[in-house]
């Protein structure tokens, strides 16, 4: 790749704002105010706003090996609480996608470092939903199911967490799973319905 051409591409991208909007830039800084938090997989691919049609300022974005939402993750934590907490998003999106290389290293036997500890929650998705991912024998469809059972049980793991449940109480925050499919370029939402879930896990996980 021609790094130069990035800052080429940089300058016609601001002439291309400018021309639509003199203030372009002027109003990106004075501040931010997203309605969306989008957690992602860090596949290059899979890019948040590009897919969405959206642009700067509209969408919070955190992104990772296989859209993980993982309680001791600093990282993701910390995005969710700001995100949630001070940017006062209205929805959480987790979005996965098929062809992805991280539930596809979970699906194999192999020892990969330091990704053993990160992949192990994908491997705990599998065995979560064991009986119907078996019962799949084509492997391409077994590996689309996990990719999508990963997406639902990561939108559970964002309901476990205090600022969620307390930001869909007094809120209405929504809580949305899909999966960007590369083959098509079709984002499927998933319709997770985390009001159910949250429901069902309110006995063993409610912190506020
Ligand atoms: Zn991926």
């Amino acid at each position: 790749m021609d790094i130069d051409k990035v800052f080429k591409n940089n300058q016609s991208w601001i002439e291309e704002k400018l021309e639509l909007n003199q203030n372009y830039f002027e109003d990106l800084g004075k501040g931010q105010t997203p309605e969306l938090l989008f957690i992602g997989c860090s596949d290059s691919r899979v890019t948040a706003e590009e897919l969405m049609g959206l642009g700067p300022g509209d969408v919070f974005v955190h992104r990772n090996i296989a859209n993980m939402v993982i309680s001791i993750d600093l990282n993701v934590m910390s995005v969710i609480n700001y995100a949630v907490d001070h940017l006062k998003v209205n929805h959480v999106v987790v979005c996965g996608h098929y062809e992805c290389g991280g539930v596809k290293a979970a699906m194999q036997s192999a020892d990969l470092g330091i990704l053993n500890p990160w992949l192990r929650n994908i491997r705990d998705v599998y065995r979560i939903h064991n009986k119907e991912l078996n019962a799949i024998d084509n492997e391409e469809k077994k590996y689309e199911r996990l990719v999508e059972l990963n997406v639902k049980e990561q939108c559970v793991n964002l309901i476990k967490t205090a600022v969620v449940q307390k930001a869909i109480r007094t809120k209405g925050l929504q809580v949305h799973g899909w999966v960007f499919d590369v083959h098509t370029g079709k984002l499927i939402d998933l319709k997770i319905n985390f009001t159910k879930y949250l429901k069902d896990i309110m006995e063993i996980y409610h912190l506020d």
